[in-house]
């Protein structure tokens, strides 16, 4: 039995990353001070297919992964890679980790990591001109019978005070009733 990253090219993972990150596939500015001003120099010792750079203006260094969420992970590229294709075809996290050869745990924290990236980059909803907000009744299911709920009426959704264990306060108590 194999693992399907094994069957994977670690450069066209590295390829793919520059081409999603940067125009023309080459880092446009410094992660530190944004200069422009970068060259080439040479590659990651451990992962060959990652190439880095170093700013001409303030000097630090950085890879094709600094500034990603893949950076300072010791698993390679390949695996993140897989793992996201994974998880997009909504397979478990333990199916996941026995696809990828991956113990639970390790499964666990890079899908709460992408989790969470996707959650972060997410856009909120920019409402624009004219905005209605409509008040609607949703049926969750007429369990069979779709004639019974044909014209009735919408359930009241009035506070209607204090039941079981929990009583509402005073003040909207006797503001509701
Ligand atoms: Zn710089």
């Amino acid at each position: 039995m194999f693992h399907i990253q094994e069957l994977m090219d670690d450069e066209k993972c590295y390829e793919k990353i520059r081409s999603l990150r940067w125009p023309r596939s080459r880092p446009n500015a410094c992660p530190s001070c944004t200069s422009n001003k970068i060259v080439k120099k040479g590659c990651n010792n451990r992962h060959p297919a990652c190439r880095r750079y170093r700013c001409l203006n303030c000097g630090k260094r950085f890879d094709d992964l600094t500034g990603t969420i893949f950076s300072g992970h010791h698993q390679p590229l390949r695996i993140w890679i897989a793992c996201m294709h994974l998880m997009g075809l909504d397979v478990s996290n333990l199916q996941i980790a026995k696809e990828l050869g991956l113990n639970q745990s390790d499964c666990q924290q890079m899908t709460d990591l992408l989790r969470h990236g996707i959650h972060k980059r997410r856009r909120i909803p920019q409402m624009e001109g004219e905005v209605e907000f409509d008040e609607v009744y949703v049926i969750a299911g007429h369990k069979g019978h779709p004639e019974k709920i044909i014209g009735r009426k919408a359930r009241r959704n009035r506070l209607k005070g204090a039941r079981g264990r929990v009583r509402w306060p005073e003040k909207s108590r006797r503001s509701s009733g």
